[in-house]
């Protein structure tokens, strides 16, 4: 059967390995196996969480909320936006595909990093739109520029920190390009990692209020897959000004965010306390990471983020690298199908870090 053949050069999306299939392939018992591979919180999310959606059990009969009020004022409140400037997707990936499927099309060019998160070309080619990639592994805004100015793209996507990388862009250096860029181009801003950032360092955090007073042809993207544990339950949002909002909500269908996660991300928002003891506990277990590499002439790219990406010498093949540790239970991701020779581990518990030192060293 003939599909549309935009969909042609698509690569499915390929998800960090699920635990299940690790116990069913390599016989290893479910507790033996350690997922550093997806960016989720080892600490999951706060036990208040799971207190209120308990709570709730009973409303799973009935259809959820579809003005979503409870998330959305939490929401408003913490960022200081209004909530007419606010879209709830299952994971902000839906955000994305809101965005892509609302203004690109056949032929519209489309901005991105040479390295960054998968999913914006996947829903970029559905639509039919060209993918342009700058050359260089971290952002460079310069280099952004040049390639707007050549391209004239409908979308461009600056992804800060970014995915795979860790990498962050300086805010200020990212409102001095936003500020170049025609108000006919989107930008959107990808923060999915943006609570690690603004702990690291502030000068690399981007605060959305700012941000969408500014301009606006930006949409800014948060998630409460990372930071706030909960990537099961499948939150995201988008911030931007009203009448994107609007544009946004004619390709949502309705009632996209069950029940149960609209109370998960608006109790999860609150406990603050949680999310940031987390945080810290992130860039402790980081410096050991950063340690490792060290001794090992490893390159560990500065990341903002709550994974490290380790580029591997020659003489080692990430995927070989990869293979050999899911072999012993330890799911990390391998980085070729990105064009690089490096591995992206998750930052774990200190138990969970200390078994992925002691599985790699033999094999470097
Ligand atoms: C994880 C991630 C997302 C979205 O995750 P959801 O679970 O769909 O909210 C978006 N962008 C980047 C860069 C990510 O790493």
């Amino acid at each position: 059967m003939r599909f549309n053949s935009a969909l042609d050069s698509i690569k499915t999306y390929e998800a960090g390995k699920p635990i299940e299939l690790v116990v069913r392939e390599y016989g290893i018992n479910k507790e033996d196996i350690v997922k550093l591979a997806s960016n989720e919180n080892p600490f999951g999310c706060s036990p208040k969480v799971k207190e209120a959606v308990a709570a709730i059990i009973d409303t799973m009969s009935l259809y959820p909320d579809d003005s979503m009020v409870k998330l959305k004022n939490t929401l408003s409140q913490k960022y200081n936006v209004s909530t007419s400037e606010l879209i709830i997707g299952a994971g902000s990936d839906q955000v994305i595909e809101f965005a892509i499927h609302a203004k690109a099309h056949t032929g519209s060019p489309v901005l991105m990093n040479s390295v960054t998160f998968a999913m914006y070309e996947i829903y970029a080619k559905q639509v039919g739109a060209v993918i342009v990639r700058t050359a260089s592994r971290e952002h460079d805004m310069e280099e952004f520029y040049a390639l707007y100015l050549e391209h004239k793209p409908s979308i461009i996507f600056l992804c800060t920190p970014n995915n795979p990388t860790g990498d962050a862009i300086h805010a200020e250096a990212m409102i001095d390009f936003i500020a170049k860029i025609d108000k006919e181009t989107l930008v959107i801003v990808d923060g999915a990692y943006m609570e690690y950032a603004r702990f690291k360092d502030s000068s690399y955090a981007i605060e959305p209020r700012e941000l969408i007073g500014q301009f606006e042809n930006v949409l800014f993207l948060g998630t409460f897959s990372k930071a706030y544990g909960l990537g099961g339950m499948r939150v995201g949002y988008g911030i931007a000004q009203a009448s994107i909002i609007e544009t946004l909500y004619k390709v949502r269908p309705p009632f996209n965010i069950t029940t149960l996660s609209l109370e998960a991300a608006s109790v999860a928002l609150e406990d603050e306390a949680f999310v940031e003891a987390c945080i810290m506990d992130n860039f402790k277990e980081m410096k050991r990471y950063e340690a490792f590499a060290r001794s090992y002439e490893i390159d560990c790219i500065e990341s903002y983020t709550n994974f490290v990406t380790l580029s591997l010498p020659e003489t080692k093949n990430s995927s070989q690298i990869a293979q050999e540790l899911l072999k012993k239970g330890m799911i990390i991701r391998d980085l070729s199908s990105y064009g690089l020779n490096a591995i992206r581990v998750t930052i774990g518990t200190s138990v969970q870090n200390d078994r992925f030192f002691k599985l790699i060293e033999p094999l470097l």
